[in-house]
């Protein structure tokens, strides 16, 4: 099948003006995350669009993010949750933890959002559910380990989100262990029978997965 890559310069540019608008916020987020010299490796508006209309479409009532970074997927997500729902999201750097959390406070999601600092391997256990929404989008090589731990925990008809899941087109591939770890994410959604999964072609690959009934 001859494929043809569109998703670039002025396409792109039109789905960012159309229907992935930052405002004031989260364009200030990035501002201040590059002024604290944070990482600018947040997903693209284009992702967050996305992420905002699975939100709109499970309505959780609890999501858990893995990786905070400044807070701009997490304020695409808020921003979307139902009344009653909450968002925690779990970060090992604290300084990007302190810049997120004004982040929050800028987008007026605040309230709806818990900052666990410490790395996920650990903070992950005290996190209790039923999940509804799991994003992952912290360190690579664990992209296994926080598969297994969204298997455990989300509801069925829960739903797994991970950005960075063709790792820069290097899944096809593998050299780097970041690689295999990512490609065998892939693999395990697609042989466990409690994954229906399916890869959103974004620049940096957004894999989504349901929780289906099956043990
Ligand atoms: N989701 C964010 C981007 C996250 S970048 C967004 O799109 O806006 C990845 C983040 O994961 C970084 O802030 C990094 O510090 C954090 N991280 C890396 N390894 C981690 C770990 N083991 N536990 C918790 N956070 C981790
Ligand atoms: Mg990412």
């Amino acid at each position: 099948m001859k494929s043809i890559n569109y998703f670039q310069g002025e396409v792109i540019d039109i789905v960012r003006r159309l229907l992935a608008v930052e405002d004031d916020a989260l364009a200030d987020a990035r501002r201040r995350a590059k002024e604290s010299g944070v990482p600018l490796i947040e997903i693209a508006p284009e992702d967050g669009a996305i992420l905002g209309v699975v939100v709109a479409l499970l309505r959780p009532r609890l999501i858990v993010e893995i990786g905070t970074l400044f807070g701009y997927s997490a304020t695409w997500m808020a921003r979307s949750l139902p009344p009653q729902g909450r968002l925690i999201t779990l970060e090992a750097n604290p300084e990007h933890a302190r810049v997120a959390r004004t982040t929050f406070e800028r987008a007026g999601v605040a309230d709806r959002i818990e900052i666990i600092v410490g790395d996920a391997a650990k903070t992950l256990a005290t996190v209790v559910g039923p999940v509804d929404l799991v994003f992952i989008d912290a360190d690579k090589p664990a992209y296994p380990d926080y598969l297994a731990w969204a298997r455990k925990t989300l509801r069925p008809g829960g739903v797994v989100l991970a950005d960075n899941s063709l790792d820069k087109g290097r899944i096809g591939s593998p050299e780097l262990p970041r690689t295999h770890a990512v490609r065998a994410f892939l693999e395990e959604l697609a042989a466990d029978p409690a994954w229906q999964a399916a890869m959103i072609p974004t620049l940096e690959g957004l894999a989504i997965a349901v929780r289906t009934e099956a043990r």
